[in-house]
């Protein structure tokens, strides 16, 4: 009843199907030169040895790794973002001035224009800066502590 496909190619290396009965029955007409390339028209043919068809159908075999990207790392990737949160923060360090602990306190004369206007940076609790936001006031969390240690250029 069904057919069988076969991966087949020739002396060119044009890559082809065939169909057939059975694979005696390739055999028989490959001896008899009945299957020829239907590229070239070369009846050079052979079966590709070590390609089953069910293998070159699929995408399946490499999708896993591409499902599950935690346990290689991405070093590349995450450099490139530790390089980028550094510049920001280079960026942000230059541009702002540090009033250290006063950080509410300057933040909220600034907003209500009780202190010249200009970007600050400092510490403060999480409580301080939720009622900051809660005020209206712009803060953006940093992990600045760490990064201030390192030199700036
Ligand atoms: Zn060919």
């Amino acid at each position: 009843m069904g057919m069988k496909v076969l991966d087949l190619t020739c002396e060119h290396a044009h890559r082809f199907e065939g169909w057939f009965q059975s694979a005696e029955d390739f055999e028989s007409q490959l001896e008899r030169h009945l299957v020829e390339c239907p590229i070239c028209g070369s009846r050079a043919v052979h079966r590709v040895p070590s390609a089953p068809r069910l293998n070159l159908s699929g995408a399946t075999a490499p999708a896993p790794r591409n499902d599950a990207p935690g346990a290689d790392g991405q070093p590349l990737n995450v450099s490139e973002l530790q390089a980028r949160w550094l510049r920001m923060m280079r960026q942000v360090i230059e541009h702002t001035e540090d009033v250290g602990e006063q950080f509410a306190e300057e933040a909220r004369r600034i907003h209500y224009d009780e202190a010249p206007a200009r970007g600050i940076r400092g510490v403060t609790t999480s409580d301080d800066a939720r009622a900051l936001l809660d005020e209206g006031i712009d803060v953006t969390p940093l992990p600045l502590p760490a990064l201030l240690k390192e030199p700036l250029q």
